[in-house]
């Protein structure tokens, strides 16, 4: 040890970090979507709401935000099926916002049936919303980000976005498409000070997950207990659910300085899922 050691600089993991960037969330007005926009709220951001539901607890969740957060919060009402209305999204948010610096693809939806009985509608609307919106909405932020020199995409895939199941095709398809995706947008941003990664939850504890263990309990003929050991997690090596709040600290943490310098990755958050 030569030289004098010198402290390193701080970390910057500052209270509010992201004061003052514009964020998209899609598909946030229930879920992981909400507890990602909260979590962005909470770190100082803008926030795009996006997602289906009832206009007037859509409008109920905006003002809390905002008020929970002291942050300003719109709601734009694309249809993240509509290649159109995905790039008319980015455009209103430029508008009333200023240009997007934080954009997460998290709109999703699921079918499940076997290969041979998949219903083509089903298919195809997979494809649009989990994966060719994905694609839609980047292209749509990226000259500004660009421009910029500062820009995060987080894209939310799945555990499915590096493992295959059964009856699942559309669904495991379109996740494994996000995260070849997330690498190709690192590596064409790699230099302009833009970061995209993946983030792969396993099972979640969200509204729909919860409403679906008393019908599984009663078609298994399980108590509830059982149904989210045996049914839901049995993938699952921790057998716990990951929140919501989790999945949106981590991608408050790719937003942060602190992973600057990690792009073009997945970060799998499976209780140890695909560690199997
Ligand atoms: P969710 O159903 O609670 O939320 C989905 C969101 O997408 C909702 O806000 C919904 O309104 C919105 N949405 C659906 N279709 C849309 C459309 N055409 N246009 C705009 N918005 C639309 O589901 P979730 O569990 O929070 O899932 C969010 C994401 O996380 C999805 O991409 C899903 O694949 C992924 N994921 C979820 C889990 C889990 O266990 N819950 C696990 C891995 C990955």
């Amino acid at each position: 040890m030569d030289s004098p050691q010198v402290l390193p600089p701080q970390t910057a993991l500052a209270a509010r970090p992201l004061d003052g960037r514009v964020a998209v969330i899609t598909g946030s007005t229930s879920g992981i979507g909400l507890g990602i926009a909260s979590a962005l709220a909470e770190a100082g951001a803008m926030i795009v709401l996006n997602g289906l539901g009832d206009a007037h607890e859509i409008d109920g969740l905006r003002s809390a935000l905002a008020a929970r957060y002291d942050v300003s919060v719109r709601y734009d009402q694309a249809d993240m099926s509509d290649p159109a209305d995905v790039a008319a999204m980015i455009q209103r948010t430029a508008r009333s916002f200023g240009p997007v610096d934080v954009l997460v693809n998290n709109a999703g939806v699921q079918h499940v049936a076997p290969i041979d009985a998949f219903p083509d509608d089903k298919w195809d609307a997979i494809i649009a919303i989990n994966l060719s919106a994905v694609f839609h909405a980047t292209r749509a932020v990226l000259p500004a980000m660009k421009r910029r020199g500062w820009g995060r995409i987080v894209n939310v895939a799945s555990a499915h976005g590096l493992i295959g199941s059964p009856f699942k095709s559309a669904y495991v398809a379109a996740k494994h498409g996000v995260v070849g995706l997330t690498k190709v947008t690192a590596l064409e941003t790699a230099e302009h000070g833009i970061t995209c990664n993946a983030i792969c939850p396993g099972y979640v504890w969200t509204p729909l997950v919860e409403q679906q263990i008393a019908s599984q309990a009663e078609a298994h003929a399980l108590s509830a207990e059982q149904v989210v050991r045996e049914v839901f997690l049995k993938e699952q090596p921790t057998r716990k659910f990951a929140t919501v709040a989790e999945i949106g600290g981590i991608a408050a943490f790719l937003c942060s300085s602190a992973a600057a310098s990690i792009t073009g990755t997945t970060i799998a958050a499976d209780g140890g899922w695909t560690a199997h």
